[in-house]
């Protein structure tokens, strides 16, 4: 696709994006990240060129590689994978923009401790299993607030900024609607800003339910 052709199909998005805000509220704002996992830094440097600027990764050595590549561009990095224990030192060298999948109360505290011994503080989702589906992470939708309360309470330099969640996976959409909602009553419950909620298949769906941020790999990078 040339540079015409891909901003024509980037506005497509952008425009259905632009939809459903509205249909919620002219000052409901959504943020666009661009999740890059399965394209290399020349892709990424094409969306960055018509505008984009803020990336999610889901494997650490990845992001760390990609924004090492594109050290020279004022990019926004997330991570949205999962985080083994052993790779958290890994994660905070990065310092990315936030960390958009803490998946329970053991990661948090060594998350912490690791934090606390840096003096750094990092911005943090905390990430639903909304649809309680086994193959996901994420904390259940029945503990979550309890769960962000102790986190907020016991680990001082993780700054929670609200939470993230994939939508059930479903062709029904009322499944999928209703996990969406499910996650947005949690989020209305706690202090936060951030409702990180829909991907390429379904963020339509997702932002009429609430989400303040769709996280975008196959919609912006099409094939
Ligand atoms: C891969 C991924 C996405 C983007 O998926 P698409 O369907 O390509 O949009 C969003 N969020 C998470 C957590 C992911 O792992």
């Amino acid at each position: 696709m040339n540079e015409i052709a891909y901003k024509l199909h980037v506005d497509k998005v952008i425009e259905t994006i632009e939809r459903a805000r509205l249909s919620i509220s002219g000052h409901h704002i959504v943020k666009i990240v661009a999740v890059s996992k399965y394209s290399d830094t020349a892709a990424i440097e094409a969306l960055y060129n018509i505008g984009q600027r803020a990336f999610g990764e889901n494997r650490v050595q990845d992001l760390k590689s990609k924004s090492d590549t594109l050290d020279a561009l004022p990019l926004e990095w997330h991570f949205i994978g999962t985080l083994q224990k052993n790779k958290i030192n890994q994660l905070l060298e990065i310092d990315p923009t936030l960390f958009q999948s803490l998946d329970s109360i053991e990661l948090a505290k060594a998350l912490q401790q690791r934090l606390n011994e840096r003096e750094m503080q990092l911005d943090t989702l905390l990430q639903i299993n909304s649809a309680n589906e086994a193959s996901k992470h994420g904390v259940h939708c029945d503990a979550a607030v309890e769960v962000y309360r102790q986190i907020s309470e016991e680990c001082p330099n993780i700054n929670l900024r609200g939470v993230m969640s994939i939508g059930a996976h479903s062709n029904d959409r009322q499944t999928v609607q209703r996990s969406f909602e499910a996650t947005r009553s949690v989020y209305e419950q706690i202090e936060g800003d951030i409702c990180s909620m829909g991907m390429s298949g379904d963020y339509e769906l997702a932002i009429e339910c609430g989400s303040n941020m769709v996280r975008l790999g196959s919609a912006l990078f099409p094939k």
